[in-house]
């Protein structure tokens, strides 16, 4: 009785056994990816974050940009981006995919530093907390260029082809565009003795909700607002032309340089810009 009894346990425990093997190898097959978009959850919440390459001809080693790196807060979420940029343009979505959508990105000219620093610190804060819609974050527009650390490619300015497909400045305002962003910030540095040489929100005077935004971040960090120049294939002006609200927000830094407190400013834009579109408030 006693021998039958314990021969039940063993072959209970063994059957246990398989049975939960079979669900580990059943979960792990099941997590590996069958697109690039990479999933995370916290086991108290939704999704709070995904991860997607938007553009796979664009990417680079952004580790061998030594300055950045050494500005930049490493956090595991961040470390998972700068390996995604190796695979071309990374963006993150924060939030559970509610409306409204907004979208920051940084990082269209490469050796503009304080943006894409900024960016990251924003990830780095933004990661867990509550948001209120979608934000979505581009810190490395172009990791190619972001590793060599230039602005120009192939003798391109890539902010004046947004208007031609295929080419990462149009697919950011494509994506924009699909995932039915409303709001749009491209943040910029600019060498001093430039165009335009000096902390600025830039608008676009053919969209008065663009004129409000620029209004507004002007109102909150004391940059002066100035209108876009009228060229074709900037980012912004592509983005206000689809529909999707949008201004440039400049830091006076020299390239490939971090002019002090250049990326705490270009934050203060980020962080107006999302109370403007009131996804997220600084003191939630
Ligand atoms: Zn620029």
């Amino acid at each position: 009785m006693r021998k039958g009894f314990l021969a039940g346990i063993v072959l209970v425990l063994l059957v246990s056994g398989i049975f939960l093997l079979g669900n580990f190898i059943i979960s792990r097959s099941t997590e590996s990816p069958t697109t690039p978009l990479i999933n995370k959850s916290l086991a108290l919440a939704s999704p709070v974050y995904k991860i997607s390459i938007i553009d796979n001809s664009t990417g680079g080693d952004i580790t061998n940009n030594t300055l950045l790196m050494d500005n930049i807060n490493k956090t595991p979420l961040i470390s998972e981006i700068i390996q995604a940029s190796g695979n071309g343009t990374p963006m993150i979505r924060l939030g559970n995919g509610s409306h409204p959508r907004v979208m920051i990105v940084a990082g269209v000219h490469g050796a503009e530093l304080p943006p894409q620093i900024a960016a990251s610190n924003l990830i780095n804060h933004l990661n867990g907390k509550k948001i209120n819609g979608t934000i979505y974050i581009i810190p490395f527009a172009i990791p190619r260029d972001t590793a060599t650390n230039t602005r120009i490619h192939n003798n391109t300015d890539p902010n004046r082809v947004a208007n031609i497909p295929g080419i990462a400045a149009n697919t950011i305002s494509q994506t924009a565009k699909s995932e039915k962003v409303t709001l749009l910030i491209d943040c910029h540095s600019t060498k001093p003795h430039d165009i335009p040489g000096k902390n600025c929100i830039i608008y676009d005077p053919k969209n008065p909700k663009s004129f409000k935004l620029a209004f507004y971040i002007n109102n909150n960090t004391k940059s002066p607002m100035i209108k876009v120049g009228n060229h074709s294939g900037v980012l912004s002006t592509e983005c206000n032309r689809n529909n999707i609200t949008s201004v440039i927000c400049e830091v006076l830094s020299p390239h490939s340089k971090i002019q002090p407190g250049s990326d705490k400013l270009t934050y203060q834009y980020m962080i107006a810009f999302l109370n403007y579109a009131g996804v997220y408030s600084y003191d939630n």
